[in-house]
């Protein structure tokens, strides 16, 4: 039997309520998607393979008593479970629920160990029922099937009829096995051996309709094999059991490989792992490593092009993992046996046997990430997938191999801390690091609970007028201990773990908002634009466009006052959404804007079909131009001719906006004009350069010779 993961369905109206669980079935392994209406959920299911509901009562249009009565009409309970999430403490809804065919029931807010508990039991039940009704059919096959080795226990005289299958299957001939039962349990796995001898008395005493169990078994070569074993008692007429008949498939196959990509899987590569790590405890001129390999951009994939084109992603990878570790000339020099494996889901782990130092690690390490650098063409498209890869290495510290697999693990995660797209190796630092980055998690999903948010704003300012063009939205958060927290600290787990959606929808209404307000007090020629940050998880978000225009068309904000912020790495890993996305956003008339450029991929080859309105700058190239001007020069021309704006970032000295003056730079923000302050100082802040407007009607303003905001704000802002 291969196992796969369940997959359920969370059927509900409210985002935020939907990542939450998202992230947190995915984390238990389970298959989860989302529907945010009735309609939504009836189509997945219509098309989807689901093995259960979360289905949120209250929602608008078709409410979940609805949707259930219609699923009611196609599947039975025990064919999709359904539970009810239900706001309220009403009787009323939970008795209406279970009278039309709910399974069960939780109330909100959900405690997530209740439900996890409730699923699990529905899910149980479905198995077992659909286990029993495979297994009769199974049954009458194996009877049936030559390759399957037979068995006959004579329960009077305890001896058994070991067919010359039965002995070949595990490497042994005709009279190398005798007619004790024994032969058999003694070959048991000792995980496994209490299990069968249960199973069978179980059987014996008519608790269960036959026998059946799948455990492992020695061959004669000292490799454990998977077996399946099934058997039936046959009794006399008052129920007494005098002989049992049965059979074992080989099912190793099955089991230990990964259907999808036909790499050994998480069984096959925790035993691997255990034999190195005891030829490891026993030889000490012997080391290896283990390589953790987790994708950095699949759910993004998975999303916006289908799990079929994200599973013919996942095959090329393992391939290309396998060309690369198998034929690179640098390591050829190790052991043959290395282990490619699939864990589940986007993990790869690679053993690495025989290793000298970390040097060689590192340099197949370096090796795996260049190759996955080339893109990937599936299906007519081409991908850019980034990994980002932990490793850890033997040494006598470890007393077992799960502390390897869960140092790599954490070091694969100190690899996406860092930036993703890289290779990190194990140190005990990093163990306080990831439990710093749980609670920051947790105090994230409470912040934004307790709304401790708040939008700061930079200028953005016209250098042949000096006026202020607009501003960059830079979220904050106000830590209830720590202060003022910066976006770099705490956007990247916001990214991993979801929450930067809710988060990035309220930067996005909130700023709207500001702009609205400032664009009805302070009237300018051109009106003021406001820059809003998008995250690469926002940015594909299906229902962004859809997001978008609902903001404006609340705020009242005109669309063009709109400019949105992205970074090429937010689009690389799949450049037709992206690109597809911008033209719907175009054409709403909102702006589009790339961030940061020159640290990215800075793909030519995409750049001009991306439909964009502007460049800006990196921050780093600006800070150096007074030495080396030839990149913002390069940037610039680029810009002019795709017929780009172009924004210098981060300006902080009076030389360096003059520099970039005289290249022709049209606008700058930096904190030589101004750092990110708060909605109150920018307001007085446009009041100030109204103020200046008035005084000078020369039209040009050089008020940024002596800030104001620039020395006070700094030394607020460390
Ligand atoms: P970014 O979009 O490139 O924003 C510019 C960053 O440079 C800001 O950092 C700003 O404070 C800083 N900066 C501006 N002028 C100067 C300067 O003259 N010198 C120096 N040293 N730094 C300057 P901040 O606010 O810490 O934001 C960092 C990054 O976090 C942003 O880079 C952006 O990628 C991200 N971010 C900020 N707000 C949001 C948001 O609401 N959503 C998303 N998804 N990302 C955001
Ligand atoms: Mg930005
Ligand atoms: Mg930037």
């Amino acid at each position: 039997m291969i196992t796969r993961p369940d997959s359920l369905l969370v059927v509900d109206d409210d985002t935020m309520n939907r990542e939450l669980m998202l992230r947190r079935l995915t984390r238990r392994g389970f298959e989860t998607s989302l529907a945010g209406s009735g309609k939504g959920a009836l189509e997945w299911i219509n098309s989807n393979r689901v093995d259960l509901v979360l289905l949120d009562i209250e929602m608008p249009d078709m409410n979940g008593i609805e949707v259930l009565k219609i699923l009611r009409q196609t599947y039975t309970p025990a064919q999709l479970p359904i539970i009810m999430v239900t706001g309220k403490a009403s009787s009323e809804d939970v008795v209406s629920a279970l009278a039309s065919g709910a399974n069960d029931y939780v109330t909100k807010p959900i405690d997530f160990p209740v439900v996890l508990a409730r699923i699990q039991a529905q899910l149980s039940r479905k198995h077992a029922e659909e286990a029993l009704r495979e297994s009769e059919e199974r049954y009458a096959l194996a009877a049936l099937g030559a390759n399957d080795g037979l068995w006959d226990w004579d329960l009077l005289t305890n001896k058994t009829y070991f067919s010359p299958r039965w002995k070949a299957m595990l490497g042994w001939e005709g009279n190398e096995i005798s007619d004790d039962p024994e032969e058999w349990f003694r070959r048991i796995h000792p995980d496994d051996v209490d299990r069968v001898r249960a199973d069978i008395s179980a059987h014996l005493e008519e608790q269960t309709p036959h026998y059946e169990d799948e455990y492992r078994v020695l061959h004669k070569d000292g490799n454990y094999l998977w077996m399946l074993g099934r058997g039936i008692a046959v009794r006399t007429p008052d129920g007494k059991a005098y002989r049992m008949a049965g059979s074992q498939t080989d099912i190793t196959r099955g089991k230990v490989v990964d259907v999808l990509t036909g790499l050994p899987n998480r069984v096959l590569f925790m035993d691997r792992l255990g034999r190195s790590f005891e030829r490891a405890k026993r030889r000490k001129d012997k080391s290896f490593a283990l390589i953790f390999l987790d994708l950095d951009s699949f759910k993004l994939i998975n999303d916006s092009l289908g799990h079929l084109i994200g599973d013919q992603l996942l095959v090329a990878i393992a391939a290309r993992l396998e060309a690369t570790v198998r034929s690179s000339d640098s390591i050829s020099r190790f052991g043959k046996n290395h282990t490619i494996a699939r864990l589940g889901g986007d993990e790869f782990t690679i053993l690495l046997e025989d290793i000298s130092s970390a040097l060689d690690v590192m340099r197949v390490a370096e090796r795996i990430s260049s190759d996955l650098s080339m893109p990937f063409s599936v299906a007519g498209q081409e991908l850019f997938p980034t990994a980002s890869i932990g490793i850890s290495i033997f040494n006598s510290s470890y007393q077992s191999p799960e502390e390897l697999l869960r140092d790599a693990d954490i070091a694969m995660y100190s690899a996406k801390a860092l930036g993703k797209g890289r290779y990190e190796i194990f140190d005990a630092n990093m163990r306080a690091n990831t439990i710093a980055r749980l609670q920051l998690e947790t105090e994230l999903r409470r912040g934004i609970e307790r709304r401790e948010f708040e939008n700061y704003y930079q200028v953005i300012v016209n250098l042949n007028t000096g006026k202020i063009c607009g501003f960059e939205a830079l979220i904050r958060w106000r830590h209830p201990t720590r202060g003022i927290v910066v976006p770099g600290e705490f956007i990247p787990v916001a990214e991993e773990t979801g929450l930067i959606v809710p988060l990035g929808q309220w930067v996005l209404e909130s700023a709207c908002q500001q702009m609205r307000i400032w664009q009805a007090r302070y009237c300018t020629d051109p009106p003021l634009i406001i820059s809003v940050n998008l995250s690469a998880r926002h940015f594909l978000q299906s229902d962004l466009v859809q997001q978008c225009r609902a903001v404006l068309y609340e705020t009242q904000l005109c669309n063009c006052s709109l400019s949105v912020e992205v970074t090429e790495s937010a689009m690389m890993p799949d450049p037709e959404t992206a690109i597809e996305l911008m033209h719907q956003l175009k054409s709403l008339g909102i702006k589009i804007s790339l961030d940061d450029f020159g640290t990215g991929y800075s793909s030519l080859s995409y750049l001009h079909r991306f439909p964009l309105d502007s460049l800006k700058i990196d921050r780093s190239f600006v800070s150096r131009i007074m030495e080396d001007d030839e990149i913002v020069r390069t940037i610039l021309t680029l810009g002019r001719n795709l017929g780009l704006k172009v924004v210098a970032e981060g300006v902080e000295t009076s030389d360096q906006v003059n520099r970039l003056r005289d290249l022709g730079c049209e606008m700058a923000q930096g904190f030589y004009f101004s750092v990110p302050i708060n909605a109150q100082e920018a307001t007085d802040l446009l009041a100030e350069e109204q103020h200046w407007a008035d005084a000078s009607k020369t039209g040009h303003i050089d008020r940024w010779s002596s800030p104001p905001r620039q020395k006070e704000s700094i030394a607020n802002a460390g």
